[in-house]
């Protein structure tokens, strides 16, 4: 499996190091033959092609198996056309990256504010409030006069039905189990259609149990209980708000892994930023890297039937359970390690396996 790796600004080239000392030494034990191709995206790229994301690196992305983003500080991005785009947005798009897959669960070892939990947003990714490429401006926010702007939201049914099918196919391998959530009460046809495919294709997963939540509720009910949810699924920002607040309650940003899949690529990113504040102090959480890039090993698993992958993500998942329960973890999980520490004492956990 080739891996496209891309360290980013802040925090990623650290965590991002951490995280590739763990993928050869899973690389290693479970036979994966894993091939990680380090390049540049962001500033670096700015700074040397005059552009953060080149074709010639979506050339080189798409020819691999899996990329690897790190976090970018994209606040002083403003203009795409002097090569200042974001990457993340960028390859989502170009790679029709539609599902974003963000779980969130307590660790044993760590306060549990909420009690224990486990559960997983899935986040459609490709249109909503932040669509734009059939929009012929570019954006889809529009200045009608000085005063009034008009955002505009899109809602399409292929997309509805892909991110629906996602959910259900990923609660057939939990606890099968499906929350919608949507803001039908006001958004009637777009969320109203967005509640009408969940619903259809939950016809085709009897075995699993469907509920939905109306968004502004659902914010209380996660905080109260989220023990009562399995899988989430939403549309864009409900999702991208909804899974901080997720990612948060399991106690730290630095424990948010993140997919984004489509049908042939996908790309694996924490969901947290670049956290200047904490970068270059190796203090920062590689959990967060290293769990997405485990979810990357189980994605090219699944879809080529490849039991050693999942067998490594497995892997991967438990050793960092067991290393939070150890203590062999960063300050913000209640553990004394430094970054380079806890990737290593990561990887000394594996190979004792
Ligand atoms: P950006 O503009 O790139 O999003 P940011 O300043 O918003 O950067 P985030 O990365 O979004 O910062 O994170 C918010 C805060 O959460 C950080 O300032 C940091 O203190 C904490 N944090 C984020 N990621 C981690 C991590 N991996 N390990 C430890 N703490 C983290
Ligand atoms: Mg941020």
């Amino acid at each position: 499996m080739k891996i496209v790796v891309l360290p980013g600004d802040g925090i990623g080239p650290e965590t991002m190091a951490a995280t590739t000392q763990i993928l050869r030494t899973i690389s290693d034990l479970f036979g994966l033959g894993l091939d990680l191709v380090h390049d540049m995206a962001g500033h670096d790229s700015l700074k040397l092609h005059g552009a953060t994301v080149t074709e010639a690196l979506l050339e080189k992305v798409k020819s691999a198996d899996g990329l690897l983003l790190g976090p970018m500080a994209t606040y002083d991005f403003k203009d795409e056309s002097k090569g200042e785009i974001n990457p993340s947005k960028y390859f989502r798009k170009e790679l029709d990256l539609y599902a974003n897959i963000r779980p969130a669960r307590t660790y044993k070892g760590m306060k549990a504010r909420l009690g224990e939990f486990d559960l997983v947003v899935v986040r459609e990714n490709t249109e909503g409030f932040y669509a734009d490429r059939n929009i012929e401006s570019g954006s889809s926010e529009m200045l009608i006069t000085p005063d009034v702007v008009v955002s505009l939201r899109r809602i399409t049914r292929k997309c509805c039905e892909r991110i629906a099918r996602s959910a259900f196919n990923l609660a057939m391998s939990r606890n099968r189990h499906v929350s919608i959530v949507h803001k039908a009460n006001v958004l009637k046809i777009g969320d109203g259609m967005f509640i009408d495919i969940c619903r259809d294709v939950a016809r085709e997963f009897p075995e699993v149990k469907v509920d939905d939540f109306i968004v502004d509720a659902m914010m209380a009910h996660v905080v109260r209980a989220p023990q009562r949810f399995d899988v989430i699924v939403t549309t864009n920002m409900f999702g991208d708000i909804l899974s901080d607040l997720t990612a948060e309650l399991s106690g730290s940003l630095g424990l948010g892994g993140s997919l984004n899949a489509g049908d042939r690529y996908a790309m694996g990113q924490a969901a947290h930023g670049s956290a200047p504040d904490i970068a270059g102090k190796d203090i920062a959480n590689p959990f967060s890297v290293i769990l997405s890039a485990a979810m990357l090993l189980n994605w090219h698993g699944q879809k080529n039937n490849k039991a050693e992958f999942l067998s490594a993500g497995k892997a991967i998942f438990d050793g960092v359970a067991h290393a939070i329960e150890a203590g062999e973890a960063t300050k913000d999980v209640g553990g004394k390690l430094g970054t380079k520490e806890t990737g290593a004492a990561l990887a000394r956990r594996l190979s004792n396996l």
